[in-house]
């Protein structure tokens, strides 16, 4: 007999395969500083979300959207606070949905950014780049601390410079 509870089966119809539906909690906080950042960054053409990703991979992806965002390319460019766009209908999910060009620059092929703001907001197209297909390294690494500092923001560098050239 099969324990539907068990079999991570149970209740999932058809129209449901290939996507999790997630409950989140609204909050009532309003972060004034944000919401200000929001609307002067809302004239900028590009938004540029990052996965933000807490492993080496996402860890270059966030320099390289912080590079391209508060170094290369200012006066084009706003960076998304991901959390932010994701969890609450407020200014930060504003500057995607209505920026001319969204980039999705995501540590990895898992694509969490725009996964992520796909569920969110219907019909976004974001131009996905996946930062570790952009530079050369050792692809069995996975940590931050398992490649010094120094090399992690060449590669970072490296990702936004390539993004910039596409501005
Ligand atoms: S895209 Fe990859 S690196 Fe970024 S948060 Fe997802 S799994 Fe982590």
């Amino acid at each position: 007999m099969i324990n539907k509870r068990c079999s991570g089966k149970g209740g999932e119809s058809s129209a449901d395969k290939g996507y999790e539906e997630v409950r989140i909690e609204k909050s009532k906080n309003v972060c004034n500083v944000c919401e200000d950042y929001a609307k002067r960054q809302s004239a900028k053409p590009v938004a540029v979300m990052c996965c933000d990703g807490a492993c080496l991979r996402g860890e270059i992806a966030r320099q390289a959207a912080n590079i391209l965002c508060h170094s290369i390319a200012p006066e084009k460019t706003v960076r998304i606070c991901l959390g932010g766009a994701f969890t609450k209908n407020t200014g930060q999910r504003s500057l995607v949905r209505n920026a001319a060009r969204v980039i999705a620059l995501e540590g990895c092929f898992v694509n969490c950014s725009s996964r992520m703001m796909n569920g969110v907001i219907k019909g976004l197209e974001p131009e996905v780049v996946i930062a570790d297909r952009l530079y050369e390294f050792d692809r069995t690494m996975f940590g931050v601390d398992e490649m010094p500092p120094e090399q992690i923001l060449a590669h970072a560098r490296t990702v936004a410079r390539k993004i910039a050239d596409s501005l």
